[in-house]
């Protein structure tokens, strides 16, 4: 089966809820990541897709950023980053983000395949790799996650 539809639904232990939509881009070159997000605390949170779809321990037990090719964290539009860097999404003043984003690496097959890995919204804005200490290189900085969901398979488009 060739996934081109996938879906995240996402939940923490506090107030923070949404839903991700992922579609295959146009000739299979890149992914649509379409999402709205409510209960954030005003501003920008990182969002990354994490290895493991294990949330038994919530956003804890998932891994670390989904990272294939071996390489340091970074900006979406960095050429050295994690496949499952997708930097930062911004928070309104009701505390809702929406926001479509196309990226060039997460695929929803093959080996940058993101189905059943977790996706997470974080506490805090993702420094993007620029800090000055090393957990900027792994993480961002971006404190815990305060919503997560397991990406899964979404209805065939036809
Ligand atoms: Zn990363």
């Amino acid at each position: 089966m060739e996934v081109t539809k996938a879906i995240c639904v996402l939940k923490g232990t506090g107030a923070v809820t949404g839903s991700i939509h992922l579609k295959a881009g146009e000739g299979g070159h890149s992914t649509i990541i379409m999402g709205e997000i409510y209960g954030l605390t005003p501003g920008k949170h990182g969002l990354h897709v994490h290895t493991f779809g294990d949330i038994s321990k919530g956003c804890g037990s998932t891994g670390p950023h989904f990272n294939p090719c071996n390489e340091t964290h970074g900006a979406p539009q960095d050429k050295k980053r994690h496949v499952g860097d997708l930097g930062n999404i911004e928070a309104d003043e009701n505390g809702t983000a929406r926001f479509e984003i196309v990226d060039r690496l997460l695929r929803l097959a093959g080996k940058h395949a993101i189905i059943g890995r977790t996706m997470v919204v974080n506490d805090k804005e993702d420094d993007l790799g620029k800090g000055t200490d090393e957990e900027s290189r792994e993480t961002g900085n971006h404190g815990p996650g305060v919503a997560w969901g397991i990406i899964g398979v979404d209805e065939d488009p036809k």
